[in-house]
């Protein structure tokens, strides 16, 4: 079977180490650039299954280069995770909107690295295109997408209709973070004049509504938030 293919895209040698050693534990084959320059060329001739792309990058720096990947139909579809120190949040913000899957923030355990490509490739491998006929199952919740109904351990939860997209949009990315601004964009569309603070307002309501099973619904600290993912 062929190995999946991961593309690092790192300066600091020390990581770079880390990273591949890690990795190649954990039986992926690994191709290691230190630029963004770099990055964009290899990528379209490697093709590799997922990204880990470092921020802090001397030229193009990671934002950039996320973009620019985002932008190339030979590079649009490979998922991008991105490495950043604790204090980046505005940039995982950015990237994320740019179109990044993850991130990972340094300094990381092997553990947490690998569990985060892990669940990236995994939401890869299970996206499909949105279908108004599906059946989302996770925890002791169900979503019955057609019928815009909710169950929690089998008993109805009524929902507002904004409430509703929100929790179908997180549901169907478990483990994937969303900034209040996608999650605003996915709701009601780019012309739809609501904040991004009202976004932190529904998940109020949803959680609450949700009773117990609220606890799904994770804050991701100055990111946004996410669907836990099932054990
Ligand atoms: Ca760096």
């Amino acid at each position: 079977m062929e190995k999946i293919k991961i593309l690092v895209v790192e300066d600091e040698a020390p990581i770079q180490e880390l990273l591949q050693f890690n990795l190649e534990r954990g039986k992926y084959r690994v191709k290691v650039v230190d630029s963004g320059e770099e990055a964009l060329t290899i990528a379209a001739q490697f093709q590799p299954d997922l990204i880990l792309l470092d921020i802090m990058l001397p030229g193009a720096d990671g934002l950039e280069v996320c973009k620019r990947l985002k932008a190339d139909p030979k590079t649009e579809r490979i998922p991008i995770i991105m490495l950043t120190a604790l204090c980046e949040e505005a940039d995982v913000v950015t990237g994320l909107e740019l179109g990044a899957d993850d991130y990972i923030t340094k300094p990381f355990s092997p553990r947490v690295l690998l569990a985060r490509v892990k669940a990236a490739l995994r939401r890869i491998a299970t996206s499909k295109p949105e279908r108004n006929d599906e059946l989302i199952s996770a925890h002791n919740i169900t979503i019955d997408v057609a019928r815009h109904k909710v169950e929690v351990d089998g008993q109805d939860v009524a929902l507002t209709f904004t409430e509703f997209k929100v929790l179908q949009l997180l549901s169907q990315q478990p483990g994937r973070v969303f900034t209040r601004y996608q999650i605003v964009d996915a709701v009601h569309g780019d012309d739809y004049p609501v904040t991004d603070r009202s976004v932190d307002v529904q998940i109020v309501g949803l959680r609450k509504k949700l009773g117990d099973s609220g606890k799904y619904i994770e804050t991701v600290r100055g990111i946004g938030y996410r669907f836990k993912e099932e054990e």
